[in-house]
């Protein structure tokens, strides 16, 4: 197993997660199986109960390991699945160790963050490398993203197992890959003194970068180049200029012509391959029309609806269209505007604020005949607008915010559930879908499908049937649980109790975002 190390300096939010998961696409394209593991030095166990404003989307693996956002960049630019064991944390860790301490599996001995907790570290590294599988056999490469920046506090121990993994590695078995700031000053110079800065703490904790990915807003010249590579021992050619690419599916592209990939290839010692163009090819496809739709939200923050706003590209890309998103506050949520766009997408997310607002938004797109679609909470939602205008149920909400008529309900196996922490009904399911629905046409026919899931609530079984009367359409179902909406003569009216964006790949658009395009497109209003 060969591993590349990916390390941040300077500051956090430099893409050092874009930069890591284009480095698999690069490898990738070249035959290479690739797999990947983020570290992050938080004590949470996982993402699953963390503020998404604060740290963005918690995305959902397919066994229902709630994550950093990150995993969804490597599960998109490399089109994998990876598992829980691909985002460890030092919660994990230290649970694990503690758990063993407990159990008496050190007996006798003093625990200690060197050796026990490096252990752990480079065996859930390992571990996670080794026993992963792709269609195509086990992996080659892995790449490891240390999350934070070098110098903080609680990336000390993973920064010591690397460096140890070095140590133990074969030649051409580990590099290090160091993503660093190259700010310029106000005459448009570029300033590499940040850069120096931060592998010099990077070599006081004995690590020495082998490439060094330069984030700037300007192409870092040959001047420059030399610089950074005679003040951190690195090769010129291994200094690589990332300038901010129009869109984040050009990184490879971009990294690949500053000679990323020749510089992989030799580091690791892999053999040369030629490489594939198709990636390129599919996410530089020309637009054809355009599309605006309207995302009703409760937060500000793009990056809590990362999967989202990936999964409208994907779907858009491929019918050529460029989707526009508008992104409207929830809780001032305006019929007129709404009825200006192509589409509505209402999110998942929990609690009551901004739940009038995305009823309203559901009512708006049902009468006006906007195409829409919703997405768990959206599902939900859904089926509590239908409740209260069609169906003749005024005080219907779901339970989770209130008293009123339950038309939503909590699962009965998360009844008398107290922790918050990864009890959800979390990651792939199975769902039938009813021939001859909307559902049945998106996925082309297929009468099971699998899709991802992050809830606590359900569609209360005792609605049902008086839902169904009233012309609701549950096109698909898990038993008794249901999992897709529709209703008839809409243009695209369509929910799901699923996350269909975290399925989505720009190589393999979800069908539902296809649909909710296509049927945008179609219904297409704005220019
Ligand atoms: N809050 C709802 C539930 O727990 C929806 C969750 C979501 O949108 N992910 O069922």
């Amino acid at each position: 197993m060969k591993y590349i190390v990916v390390t941040g300096g300077v500051m956090s939010g430099l893409g050092k997660g874009i930069t890591a998961a284009s480095i698999g696409r690069i490898l990738k394209n070249r035959g290479y199986i690739v797999t990947a593991v983020k570290i992050d030095p938080y004590l949470n166990i996982d993402a699953g109960t963390m503020n998404p404003a604060q740290h963005g989307e918690v995305f959902v693996l397919r066994d229902g390991a709630e994550v950093d956002l990150d995993l969804g960049n490597y599960e998109r630019f490399m089109d994998i699945e990876v598992t829980s064991a691909h985002n460890i944390t030092t919660g994990k860790i230290y649970r694990t160790v503690i758990d063993k301490e407990r159990h008496g599996d050190y007996l006798g001995e003093t625990v200690q963050i060197i050796p026990h907790i490096t252990d752990m570290i480079k065996n859930q590294i390992r571990s996670a490398a080794l026993n992963w599988r792709s269609s195509e056999g086990p992996a080659d490469v892995c790449i490891v993203e240390v999350g934070g920046t070098v110098g903080d506090i609680e990336s000390m121990p993973f920064l010591e197992a690397v460096r140890q993994m070095h140590g133990e590695s074969e030649p051409g078995d580990f590099i290090l890959v160091h993503v660093t700031l190259v700010p310029a000053d106000t005459m448009g110079d570029l300033k590499t003194k940040p850069t120096q800065h931060s592998v010099k703490a990077l070599r006081e904790l004995g690590l020495y970068p082998d490439v060094i990915v330069g984030r700037s807003d300007l192409p870092i010249g040959a001047h420059t180049k030399k610089k950074i590579s005679a003040f951190c021992d690195v090769p010129q050619r291994a200094v690589i200029s990332a300038t901010t690419a129009p869109d984040t599916y050009h990184v490879p592209m971009e990294l690949e012509k500053e000679g990323l990939a020749e510089v992989l290839t030799e580091f690791l010692r892999l053999e040369v391959h030629t490489p594939s163009n198709d990636w390129y090819r599919l996410v530089t496809k020309e637009y054809t029309s355009r599309i605006t739709v309207a995302i009703v939200t409760k937060y500000g923050v793009e990056d809590v609806y990362m999967s989202i706003k990936e999964a409208l590209k994907h779907a858009g890309r491929s019918l050529s269209t460029e989707v526009n998103i508008r992104w409207m506050d929830a809780e001032n949520c305006d019929d007129t505007i709404l009825s200006e766009v192509d589409g509505i997408l209402i999110p998942g997310g929990f609690g009551t604020r901004g739940i009038e607002g995305k009823i309203q938004a559901i009512r708006c797109a049902r009468e006006k005949k906007i195409p829409l679609i919703g997405l768990c909470l959206g599902f939900q939602l859904a089926v509590v607008e239908f409740a209260r205008h069609v169906a003749g149920i005024p005080d219907a909400i779901s339970a989770e915010m209130g008293p009123g008529t339950h038309v939503i309900k909590i699962l009965p196996e998360q009844e008398g559930e107290t922790d918050l922490g990864g009890t959800m009904r979390l990651g792939d399911f199975p769902v039938m879908i009813t021939p001859g629905t909307l559902a049945d046409e998106i996925y082309q026919g297929a009468s099971e499908i699998t899709e991802r899931h992050r809830h606590r609530y359900e569609v209360n079984p005792d609605c049902i049937e008086i839902l169904e009367d009233k012309g609701l359409i549950f096109s698909g179902k898990n038993g008794n649980r249901m999992e897709i909406l529709e209703i008839k003569d809409h243009p695209f009216f369509f929910a799901t109790q699923f996350h269909p964006e975290f399925r989505s790949r720009p190589t393999r658009p979800s069908p539902p975002f296809l649909g909710f395009v296509a049927a945008c497109k179609a219904e297409k209003k704005t220019s």
